[in-house]
């Protein structure tokens, strides 16, 4: 149930009314609105619709949601929400690119490829240090080594990092390193991880699991925001089709119906939807006019000799290609590719 109080409502109005779901065991979850404050209620429907809200000072009404997502639902917030990551935007308005290595293989690998990807526009640095390998014979990452490769290109080059984490042993250490905690398609059920990444104040790039539906990753993102964060990018990274030219299927439609059902930005992740290099263009022109906020695209300085996923990285003149085009395609979107100054608030 959504509370919604009147424009004029004090911070004692407000106080009131969460007393009052306390008071009967619920829990309450505030959003400050521009004009607005709503306070989301949760717990028992029965109980909390006895209480006296029409008698309680500040509030205007409330309403149902009758979704069994809550936070993340577009009942629950009208509004685009946008996420500030060190003065860079992720959201309505904005085409946010992510780029880099699948993982960090040596500071000169992830080196070089910052420098370059920034010099094409890319708003953020990915990269890998911790890798959920399909086989466990695979490269898993070099771990904290990988982590200040990342910090280091960082500090060198002003991009924020988003990086995975795959358990949450490693919560803590990861979010002392990234500006965005990535939690992969693999993962996207791992309701602990979710809810351990959901008490850091870190912004969270969620994949959507390739068999999960879109009511799915959006409970998934419920996990998050009830632990405590909402600052959550949601990735719609392709999903397992009969298909077998493509690693996955780009499922384009998700992006505008996630936008009509939650006031989450979306990305979409056009390389581990397709397993293509030539597909990377075309899928992320197709997100963009999909009403996509950003994409994460890999990007390796030697895809050939790449420890994962080269076959699906771009090559630094591609990449610089596609910055091109998109930089020129974005307005027609009403949206600009962000970049800004990093102002090193994590
Ligand atoms: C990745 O981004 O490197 C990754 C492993 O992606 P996904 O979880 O979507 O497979
Ligand atoms: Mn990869």
């Amino acid at each position: 149930m959504m509370i919604i109080m009147k424009k004029g409502a004090t911070d004692a109005d407000i106080g009131h009314v969460v007393e009052k779901l306390h008071g009967v065991g619920a829990e309450a979850h505030i959003s400050r609105g521009e004009f607005k404050t709503v306070i989301g209620a949760i717990g028992d429907r029965e109980v909390i619709s006895q209480l006296p809200f029409d008698a309680m000072p500040g509030v205007e009404g409330v309403v149902s949601i009758m979704k069994p997502y809550k936070f993340v639902s577009r009942e629950f917030k009208d509004e685009d929400t946008i996420i500030n990551v060190g003065g860079i935007k992720i959201g309505e308005g904005y085409f946010t690119v992510m780029a880099g290595p699948c993982s960090v293989e040596s500071e000169e690998q992830v080196l070089t490829t910052a420098r370059m990807v920034k010099e094409a526009g890319a708003a953020i640095l990915r990269g890998g240090a911790f890798k959920p390998r399909t086989s466990p014979y695979a490269f898993q990452g070099l771990g904290r080594q990988g982590l200040e490769i990342l910090a280091a290109a960082r500090e060198e080059t002003g991009l924020p990092i988003v990086t995975e984490v795959v358990d949450v042993r490693d919560v803590e250490l990861v979010a002392e390193y990234a500006d965005i905690l990535q939690i992969g398609a693999r993962n996207m059920q791992n309701f602990l991880l979710l809810t351990e990444v959901g008490r850091t104040d870190k912004p969270v790039l969620l994949k959507r699991g390739f068999s999960a539906t879109i009511e799915e990753a959006l409970m998934a993102a419920e996990y998050i925001v009830k632990a405590g964060d909402s600052k959550i990018i949601l990735c719609e990274r392709g999903i397992r089709t009969f298909e077998t030219y493509t690693r996955n299927t780009l499922d384009i439609s998700s992006v505008p119906l996630i936008k009509q059902l939650s006031h989450l930005p979306v990305i979409v992740d056009p390389s581990h939807a397709s397993g293509k290099r030539d597909l990377i263009a075309p899928l992320t022109m197709a997100g963009l006019a999909a009403g996509a906020d950003g994409a994460i695209i890999e990007v390796h300085p030697n895809p050939e000799e790449a420890s994962c996923d080269g076959q699906q990285s771009l090559a630094f003149e591609q990449f610089d290609s596609l910055m091109g085009k998109l930089k020129k395609v974005a307005p027609a979107f009403d949206k600009s590719l962000a970049t800004g100054e990093y102002n090193g608030v994590r």
